[in-house]
């Protein structure tokens, strides 16, 4: 680990005003549990000056209802998404997906803002010390495309990185419809994670993450599906909720952004039936194009769309 200053802040504004025009030169923690891994495997192309804390901004903990949404505080902890009666019952994919991230230890340490902005676990670009200029680095190779890609995506690249996005919460987020603020925009979910240089979320150097505003949903349903029950990202997740709008599906994990499936939000249409739900699993699957390393994805996918819908019957 390389020396960096620390600032406490105060308030949002003291640390957009810390981070000011030195932006890739700061970095903002929350609970750490990412940060500090990449920083000490010296991951980033630039190593922060100075980190500023989060944790120290009062009253962004917060999960409430407010104009018939729900709101989740970005520094509201994981673990506490999953508790909250109020998640289970108006967004309840949100709350099964966060009971699902990591393990109790970091979710209580880890914040809803961190696992949102929590960066692509690709090997190549998280080896300790820079190894692989990637092309999410500024280089001009993925290299996962010519190694090792058993994790990556089914779905081909975001300007060609095939990293796969992480997270659980996020296929929830979108099927919910949420909406991220920042101390200077909202973000509608579907835009905030996309690819962006070193970053798996939209926000620019300096810009905060406030809080995340999440329509109810009448039913959702979140599934995981990973090698280890005990701590394990996904080989795939899936997350559905009925909106006014109609049922929405979500994948992670087996692309570079969370995956809305049109497929099979067609083939439920009519309803959610054993059938529609096996038949929406394989139109989820059925424009997928995988490495040889990942083909394994595609059956698993197809099965965890099934089973999370069925879960709506
Ligand atoms: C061993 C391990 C297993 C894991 N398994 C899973 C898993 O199965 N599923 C899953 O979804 N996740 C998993 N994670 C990721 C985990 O969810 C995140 O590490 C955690 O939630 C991040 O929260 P944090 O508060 O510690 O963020 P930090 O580490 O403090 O920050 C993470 C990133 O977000 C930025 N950031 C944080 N808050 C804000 C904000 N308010 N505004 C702007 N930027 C911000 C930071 O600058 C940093 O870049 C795992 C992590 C580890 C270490």
């Amino acid at each position: 680990m390389r020396a960096f200053g620390h600032i406490d802040a105060g308030s949002v504004r003291q640390a957009v005003d810390a981070a000011g025009t030195a932006g890739a030169q700061t970095a903002f923690i929350a609970g750490g549990t990412d940060l500090l891994g990449s920083l000490k495997d010296n991951i980033l192309r630039a190593y922060p000056k100075t980190v500023i804390n989060l944790k120290t901004i009062a009253d962004l903990d917060f999960i409430r209802e407010e104009g018939g949404a729900l709101v989740i505080g970005a520094l509201a902890k994981v673990q506490d998404v999953a508790d909250s009666a109020l998640v289970q019952e108006k967004a309840a994919c949100l709350a099964q997906a966060a009971a699902k991230v990591s393990s109790p230890a970091i979710r209580r340490m880890g914040t809803f803002g961190g696992t949102v902005c929590q960066r692509h676990r690709c090997w190549y670009f998280r080896s300790p010390e820079n190894r692989f200029d990637c092309l999410r680095k500024g280089g001009d190779t993925c290299f996962a495309l010519t190694g090792d890609a058993r994790y990556h995506s089914i779905f081909g690249g975001e300007d060609g990185c095939i990293a796969v996005s992480p997270q659980d919460v996020a296929p929830a987020l979108v099927a919910l419809g949420a909406t991220f603020r920042t101390d200077r925009r909202d973000i509608a979910a579907a835009d905030f994670f996309k690819v962006n240089g070193e970053r798996s979320c939209a926000l620019e150097d300096g810009e905060v993450l406030t809080q995340v505003s999440v329509p109810v949903a009448a039913k959702s349903a979140f599934s995981k599906f990973a090698l280890r029950k005990s701590i394990d990202f996904a080989i795939v997740n899936c997350a559905v909720a009925q909106t006014e709008a109609g049922t929405r599906v979500v994948l992670g994990g087996i692309a570079p952004s969370p995956l809305r499936s049109l497929e099979a939000e067609a083939a439920v249409v009519g309803g959610i039936s054993e059938e529609s739900a096996k038949r929406a699993g394989e139109a989820a699957v059925a424009t997928a194009s995988p490495l040889p390393a990942n083909a394994y994805k595609v059956p698993i996918a197809s099965a965890v769309v099934a089973r999370t819908l069925r879960a709506l019957i």
